[in-house]
């Protein structure tokens, strides 16, 4: 049997050291950090994911603000709300919803925000600084993954590393977290042939692909490490990961579960940018 990395349980101490640290922060400047999200038109998924983001500030006792603003919105008019929350000193973390209508210019939003206040990871100057190896709010799903890794004690010095999936979201960075760990690392995507070669050397393996059984057991080093960031819905409430679990769990030393792997960190790691965010801005 693998050993089961546990994103839940790893989440809940998360949790728990995030609520003693926005208690601290609370104590020394008088108010909590801050979270502003800007959600453009809701569809079910992104009104699903606000609520659950709302629920785990709560927890921890950041505050919320959700902007709803309507579908027709113009760019001008969305970026003007960007730099006023910019602007807004007790704001201290900005999440844009995403996939935003066509009309908008997603890059041109993403550029809009104040670096500082980017928890979400996702503006130029983040992933830059992050490639150089300097302080940066890390977009939250590969931070998660690596936090899930840390937890667990895995070594990554010396170690081959292969991340399927170059997204600037979670593959990219989770590629460079990796060599910050001194890991030897291989990214894999939709043009690299003989995937199940290159799978096959790797010590530690991250997935991040979303099509569901892409990374089977059959494909693994006995004893790899797996980390699975897929979440493919399957119908009838079904979600699973992009590694076939069944027969992974047969080869691999240690492997993310879906649901309950990558998943529950994601949103710990959410909550940490929004604190470090907002102690960095105090600075
Ligand atoms: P994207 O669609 O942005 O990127 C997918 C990546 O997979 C691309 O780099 C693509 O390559 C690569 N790819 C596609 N087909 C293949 C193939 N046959 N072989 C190898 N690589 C391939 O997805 P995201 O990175 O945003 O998300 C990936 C998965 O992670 C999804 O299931 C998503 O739901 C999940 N996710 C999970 C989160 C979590 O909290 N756990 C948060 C965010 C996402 P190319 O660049 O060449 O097109």
């Amino acid at each position: 049997m693998p050993l089961i990395l546990d994103g839940r349980s790893v989440a809940a101490t998360l949790r728990e050291e995030l609520r003693a640290g926005v208690r601290e922060f609370q104590q020394q400047y008088s108010s909590p950090p801050r979270l502003d999200v800007v959600q453009v038109h809701g569809d079910a998924a992104s009104d699903w994911y606000v609520r659950a983001i709302s629920r785990a500030c709560q927890h921890v006792g950041i505050t919320f603000q959700l902007a709803q603003l309507p579908a027709d919105i113009e760019q001008d008019a969305l970026i003007a709300q960007i730099q006023q929350l910019n602007a807004r000193p007790e704001t201290h973390g900005i999440i844009v919803q995403v996939p935003l209508p066509q009309h908008l210019d997603g890059a041109a939003v993403i550029d809009a925000l104040d670096p500082r206040k980017d928890v979400d990871g996702l503006h130029p100057v983040n992933l830059g600084r992050l490639a150089q190896g300097l302080p940066a709010l890390v977009p939250n799903t590969p931070a998660g993954g690596m936090e899930l890794l840390r937890h667990y004690n895995i070594s990554l010095a010396g170690k081959h590393a292969v991340v399927v999936g170059r997204s600037n979201i979670v593959g990219k960075p989770m590629a460079l977290l990796l060599l910050q760990e001194h890991a030897t690392v291989t990214v894999a995507h939709s043009r690299t042939p003989n995937l199940a070669a290159i799978v096959g050397s790797a010590d530690v393996v991250a997935v991040a692909v979303g099509r569901a059984g892409i990374v089977t057991g059959a494909m693994l080093k006995p004893g790899a490490v797996v980390v699975d960031f897929g979440i493919n819905e399957m119908g009838a409430g079904q979600v699973v990961g992009d590694v076939d679990y069944g027969s992974a769990a047969e080869v691999a030393g240690a492997i993310t579960p879906v649901p309950g792997g990558t998943g529950p960190v994601t949103n710990m790691m959410l909550l940490r940018n929004v604190l470090h965010a907002a102690r960095a801005q105090q600075l």
